[in-house]
C-alpha cells in the first residue's frame, strides 16, 4: 500500500498530528479484515464525486481511496551516525513512498524547542543535512559492494556509475530529488533524499489566515508542496461531527482540514489518480498511477482482471451525472468501449470485462 512517512524534529507536533490521523479510523471501518499497525494512520482522499455516484446507483457504502501515513520516531542531529534511534529510524523511512516533514511554526513558551528557538529555516536545514548524510553513508557502503559485484559480473556497471554520480551530487549539499542523476540502476537502495517530499508547517491557528507569513514559509521549500495546519486544531476537528467540524474550520478561514490537504497533496505528489466503480453494493475509488493503462487499472481490483483483461466500458463522471444512469449514457453514446491500450483518465467510471 501507498505510504507516506512522517518525520520531523522532536516537539514539532508529529504525535499530535498523528493522533488525529489514527483517530480517523477509516481503515478499520472500511476494511474490517485489514490488520492495522499501531504506527499507521489513514486518511481518505476527499472526493465529492463518490457521494454523487452512490446516489445514482443507490450504493450501500462508499469506499474512498485511502492514503496511509507511518509515524517515524523523532529525528535529531546526528541521527545518521546512529545517535538516538539512528539507523532503525532510517530503515523505516527507506520503505516509504514519500516523506512528509513536519516543521514547527507555532510559538509556545511551554513547549521546548530542541535547538532552543523556533526557526523553520534552521529546522529544515538540520533534517535535510541528516537525510543527506544518511544517503551518503548508504552510497558509500553500496559502492564497495557494487565494485565487487561488477567485477564478478553479478551487477551491471551502470550501478557504479549511478552511485558515483549520486555521491558527487550529495557532496554539494543538495537532495537527490533536485538532481538529474539517473538513479534507476540503484533503485533498491531506497535513497531518502530521492523521495518526493511534502512539508507540513504546524502553525498557530491565528497564523493560518496570514497570507504573507505562509508565503514566506512556502518559499523555504519551493518547488516542493507546503501544507499549513494547526495540529492541535486537527485533533479537535477529528472529534467533532462533520457539521460542527465544518463550522470550526470555516471560523479559522480554511476550506479544507489539514488532514484532507495532506491526503490530497500526498496523492498528487506521488503522481497518483483514481478511477471509480459503482453499483448497488458499493461505490469505490481505486488508486492508479497517472498514465496507467486499462489492464493495469483492472489489476488493482484483482490480478486476474489484468491477466484476463478483454475490454473496459468507460463513462466519464460528468457524462454519467448528466445522463443519470448507465443505460441513458449508453443510449446517448457516452459509454465507450476501450481496449488494452487505453490510458485511464481521472474520474473514469469503469466496468471491466475479463476472462477467468
Ligand atoms: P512531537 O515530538 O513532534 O511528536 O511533538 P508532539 O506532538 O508531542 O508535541 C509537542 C508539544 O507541543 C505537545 O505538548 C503538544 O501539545 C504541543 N503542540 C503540538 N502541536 C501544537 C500546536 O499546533 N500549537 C501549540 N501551541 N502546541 C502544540
Amino acid at each position: 500500500a501507498l505510504t507516506i512517512a512522517i518525520v520531523g524534529l522532536p516537539n514539532v507536533g508529529k504525535s499530535t498530528l498523528f493522533n488525529a490521523l489514527t483517530k480517523n479510523q477509516v481503515l478499520a471501518a472500511n476494511y474490517p479484515f485489514a490488520t492495522i499497525e499501531p504506527n499507521v494512520g489513514v486518511v481518505n482522499l476527499p472526493d465529492a464525486r463518490l457521494a454523487a455516484l452512490a446516489e445514482i446507483f443507490g450504493s450501500e457504502r462508499i469506499l474512498p481511496a485511502p492514503v496511509s501515513f507511518v509515524d517515524i520516531a523523532g529525528i535529531v542531529k546526528g541521527a545518521s551516525e546512529g545517535e538516538g534511534l539512528g539507523n532503525k529510524f532510517l530503515a523505516n523511512i527507506r520503505e516509504a513512498d514519500a516523506i512528509a516533514q513536519v516543521v514547527r511554526g507555532f510559538t509556545d513558551e511551554d513547549v521546548v524547542h530542541v535547538d532552543g528557538k523556533v526557526d523553520a529555516a534552521s529546522d529544515l536545514e538540520t533534517i535535510n543535512t541528516e537525510l543527506i548524510l544518511a544517503d551518503l553513508q548508504t552510497l558509500e557502503k553500496a559502492e564497495a559492494r557494487f565494485e565487487k559485484e561488477v567485477k564478478g559480473k553479478k551487477a551491471d556497471p551502470s550501478t557504479l556509475v549511478a552511485v558515483k554520480a549520486a555521491r558527487e551530487w550529495l557532496d554539494t549539499g543538495k537532495p537527490l530529488s533536485a538532481s538529474t542523476v539517473d538513479l534507476e540502476p540503484i533503485r533498491e537502495l531506497g535513497l531518502l533524499t530521492a523521495k518526493p517530499f511534502i512539508y507540513v508547517f504546524n502553525i498557530d491557528e491565528g497564523v493560518l489566515g496570514d497570507k504573507a507569513k505562509l508565503d514566506e514559509l512556502a518559499a523555504l521549500v519551493a518547488p516542493a508542496h507546503a501544507i499549513f495546519l494547526d495540529a492541535k486544531l486537527e485533533s479537535e476537528l477529528i472529534d467533532l461531527d462533520p457539521a460542527d467540524a465544518a463550522e470550526l474550520l470555516e471560523s479559522t478561514g480554511q476550506e479544507e482540514s489539514g488532514l484532507d490537504q495532506l491526503a490530497r497533496i500526498g496523492f498528487d505528489t506521488l503522481g497518483l489518480q483514481t478511477y471509480l466503480t459503482a453499483g448497488p453494493k458499493e461505490t469505490r475509488a481505486w488508486t492508479i498511477p497517472k498514465g496507467a493503462k486499462a489492464p493495469q487499472a483492472a489489476g488493482v481490483i484483482h490480478t486476474d482482471f489484468e491477466k484476463g483483461f478483454i475490454k473496459a466500458e468507460v463513462i466519464g463522471f460528468e457524462d454519467l451525472v448528466e445522463t443519470g444512469s448507465i443505460a441513458e449514457a449508453r443510449a446517448k453514446g457516452k459509454a465507450r468501449i476501450e481496449g488494452k491500450d487505453y490510458v485511464m483518465q481521472d474520474g473514469d467510471v469503469v466496468e471491466f470485462r475479463f476472462n477467468v
